[in-house]
């Protein structure tokens, strides 16, 4: 009779133990399954403005050939006839050539209008229909 009482109580708590226990692996395989990922081999920041072989591609010209105003909207001083000027494709505003390079190695944009020099520019250079 007592063993039977006993195996009564026995075994509902053995069985709510069982689930407490199913429970706990359940939560811990959900907490496992929404692990962030391991970070991904960090990338070098990638640098907004343009590469060197990317400035080599834009139109280069002198002083003279410029048809957008002689002044140099980066270092704000005139652009001489004989100075080398860096020309921004598209809407045509040059630059002294080291202060369009010094600009455009850390903006991708015409400094004076803000046009974009995207990388659709660049693929046509190099992809001519
Ligand atoms: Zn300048
Ligand atoms: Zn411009």
């Amino acid at each position: 009779m007592l063993a039977s009482v006993l195996l009564a109580l026995f075994l509902p708590c053995l069985g709510m133990s069982g689930i407490f226990i199913v429970y706990i692996c359940l939560l811990w395989y959900v907490s496992s399954l929404n692990q962030p990922d391991p970070p991904l081999p960090v990338k070098p920041v990638t640098v907004l403005g343009l590469s060197a072989s990317e400035l080599e591609k834009l139109p280069k010209v002198t002083g003279k050939d410029l048809v957008m105003g002689t002044d140099c909207a980066v270092c704000l001083d005139e652009i001489e006839s004989e100075q080398l000027v860096r020309l921004v494709p598209g809407c045509n505003h040059g630059f002294h050539l080291q202060c369009a390079d010094a600009w455009l190695s850390r903006h991708s944009a015409c400094p004076v209008c803000r046009a974009k020099l995207d990388s659709d520019f660049f693929n046509a250079l190099e992809n001519p229909c």
